[in-house]
């Protein structure tokens, strides 16, 4: 349990379990030495934790940013386009909100994961195996039975009217605020407790945000939960291994090839 404070063994003084240093005397907390603690994850104050989930779970970020987002956009006579652009304003708040948290939480510690460029050519790798997978899955299914999820087709039919709303909410805000939520903020608290339980539960939320539970069509939905869950898995390992850069390297990544697909698809289909 990474919760209760740890004496510092130079002044006795106690302090978080995942800082590196201890703040009153700077001498260098053995736990990373023992290899007890990842270097790679993001460890902010558990509130600042459970706060990024928060912000970007949709029960309250979510809830919070729309019904904002529909006050401003209520005018506009276009439906469609305003539906858009809620979407996109919902997610420019919620990042705001991630980011502010991560910032205010511990600014240092948070940057300095973005700094090593070998974390960004693991994340590509790590979206090698999402798409490899995902191929061999989809294949797979293919055989069986072919749906297309509600997720998908959301997604579809926003590339279909507006392209460039699109490509900024799959390929970058869509990821980022995921992997702050789900990974910086979510898996990160669960990892002070046990890195199997974070695996499992991150990797669980993670496939079931990207079920439509308003969907008519539940065997759709069931039959999308494995490609979900495996790259929900991926992820959460692509952070344990080389952290946020990784994960969301490897998530863009993903969703841009995605993209990339849906479009040709349409352009052949
Ligand atoms: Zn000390």
């Amino acid at each position: 349990m990474l919760f209760n404070n740890k004496k510092c063994s130079n002044c006795a003084s106690y302090y978080d379990p995942t800082l590196k240093k201890c703040p009153i005397c700077n001498k260098s907390n053995e736990l990373y030495d023992q290899r007890r603690i990842p270097d790679s994850v993001v460890f902010f104050h558990p509130a600042a934790q459970i706060g990024l989930f928060l912000a970007g779970f949709s029960f309250v970020g979510m809830l919070v940013s729309e019904i904002i987002s529909t006050i401003i956009f209520k005018g506009l006579p276009d439906r469609g386009l305003a539906d858009a652009l809620e979407i996109l304003f919902v997610y420019i708040l919620m990042l705001s909100a991630l980011l502010t948290i991560s910032l205010s939480a511990r600014a240092s510690i948070f940057i300095e994961k973005f700094k090593r460029y070998k974390d960004y050519l693991f994340g590509l790798a790590y979206a090698g195996a999402i798409i490899l997978t995902g191929v061999i899955i989809n294949t797979i299914q293919g055989f069986i039975y072919q749906a297309t999820n509600g997720n998908q087709e959301a997604a579809e039919s926003l590339i279909t009217n507006y392209p460039i709303i699109a490509i900024f909410l799959v390929c970058l805000l869509g990821p980022i605020c995921e992997e702050l939520t789900y990974r910086v903020g979510l898996y990160s608290f669960l990892r002070r407790i046990n890195k199997i339980l974070a695996i499992i539960v991150t990797t669980i939320v993670f496939a079931l945000i990207h079920y439509d539970f308003s969907a008519k069509d539940y065997i759709a939905e069931l039959w999308a939960l494995p490609s979900y869950l495996t790259c929900g898995l991926i992820l959460a390992l692509a952070y344990e291994h080389r952290g946020p850069a990784c994960s969301i390297t490897a998530h863009v990544t993903y969703n841009i090839v995605a993209l990339i697909l849906v479009i040709i698809g349409k352009a052949y289909g």
